[in-house]
């Protein structure tokens, strides 16, 4: 067979994303796989297995990042990789992740029974702690391959019950002795459902985002007075869920009056004592704002974070706010965005030019090696959810685009 005709086994990925949404299945059709976990180790060992099952190298880093190399016919040169993630949001889909773990293990299974050898190696990865819903924050361990992040920083991060990270990468036995440092690479590609609306509304298979919008994180403290509701007067009140009320308000109002171009959420709040008859005297709430603009973000964020310290003071709230993560925007390698169009093309899929809304690990990879990643639909353009979907059918057509990309980059000399 030509090289150009070569596909992969659609019904095979198919299969082994099945066998993957047993671990950690939830009642409506989703997973729930945070983390370190043992739904967590359940996976990693079945992707270990069948990494080994192609003769791939499998190698575990101290992050616990799992790598399975395909040998090239000149191991001197810099591998092809291709990875995303295992872990899940709670009550998160059946796709989100796992699919760009599957996929470039179903193009490694693809070239072996071919008896294909390229000239490049090429490795197929596991990320750890990609979500960050258990450990924040999210990318955690690409974040350290790149050395962008601390090890003994991402070490010491815990989980809402105080769990450390290392102490449950030890727990569940994937505690590598490798080190968790970046090495050459010569291309990265992830395969990932798009999380979002933009390929079914314009009726596309593929999409090759030109880059990932930077992420801005931040963490809200407010402290008020507590009391009871009945004998207290409403006329001087320190109501810290009242001053977060409006300062919700502000958030959501941010994008409009930066002019678009850019996204700005609150998704998570803790009120205490969370009871109906004390007025609360203390809240934490997060804010997550998106931009292809950096520079509009964080104009956007100053211009928010002056509003929320004169409504702070306005209701007498002490607020304290910390900047917790920021990723700047991720430009992705024109040649190889280009490519994957090229290739969607050529294989008679039709395909789109976007953005990406979403982080991936695929943001710090960018910073190491010429990087893409390939989109399928999103079922309503939903995702983080059980009810997320994606047909068969683009997540074989993805799967064959990801094949000949990875081919086109690892017999590159
Ligand atoms: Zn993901």
């Amino acid at each position: 067979m030509e090289l150009k005709d070569m596909r992969i086994n659609g019904e095979r990925l198919q299969q082994s994303l099945e066998e993957m949404a047993k671990i950690g299945a939830t009642p409506a059709g989703g997973v729930q796989r945070l983390t370190l976990t043992d739904e967590d180790k359940q996976a990693r060992d079945l992707l270990v297995k069948w990494m080994k099952e192609i003769d791939l190298e499998v190698t575990i880093d101290e992050m616990g990042n799992i790598f399975g190399k395909r040998a090239g016919k000149n191991n001197d040169l810099a591998p092809v990789m291709s990875g995303s993630h295992v872990d899940s949001q709670p009550k998160g889909g059946r796709f989100d992740g796992i699919l760009g773990v599957m996929g470039p293990l179903e193009v490694m299974r693809t070239l072996h029974e071919n008896n294909i050898t390229t000239e490049r190696p090429l490795v197929v990865v596991d990320w750890t702690n990609e979500e960050g819903s258990r450990f924040s924050p999210a990318m955690l361990a690409s974040g350290v391959w790149a050395e962008e992040l601390d090890r003994d920083w991402a070490f010491d991060r815990t989980d809402i019950n105080g769990k450390r990270f290392e102490d449950e990468l030890i727990r569940i036995g994937y505690k590598g002795t490798l080190p968790c440092k970046q090495s050459p690479l010569h291309a990265y590609y992830e395969y990932h459902i798009e999380q979002g609306p933009m390929l079914e509304r314009e009726g596309k298979i593929i999409g090759a985002p030109k880059g990932i919008l930077c992420l801005h994180w931040y963490d809200i403290y407010l402290e008020g007075e507590a009391n009871q509701v009945g004998p207290t007067p409403m006329e001087g009140r320190h109501d810290v869920l009242c001053a977060a009320a409006e300062m919700i308000l502000k958030v959501n109002e941010l994008p409009d009056r930066m002019g678009g171009n850019m996204v700005a959420t609150v998704g998570e709040i803790q009120n205490y004592p969370n009871s109906r008859n004390i007025i609360p005297d203390k809240l934490h709430f997060t804010v997550d704002i998106r931009s292809w603009d950096d520079d509009l973000a964080i104009n956007a964020w100053n211009k928010v974070a002056e509003d929320f310290r004169q409504i702070a003071d306005r209701r007498g709230c002490p607020i304290k706010i910390e900047e917790t993560w920021r990723v700047e925007h991720a430009p992705f390698s024109d040649k190889l965005v280009q490519g994957i169009l090229d290739i969607s093309s050529e294989l008679g899929y039709s395909n789109l030019h976007m953005v990406s809304g979403a982080g991936h690990d695929a943001s710090y990879m960018n910073h190491l090696a010429p990087t893409a990643m390939i989109f399928v639909p999103s079922i309503g353009g939903r995702s983080h959810v059980e009810v997320e979907e994606t047909t068969w059918e683009d997540c074989t057509a993805g799967g064959n685009v990801l094949l000949h990309a990875m081919l086109r980059s690892a017999n590159e000399k």
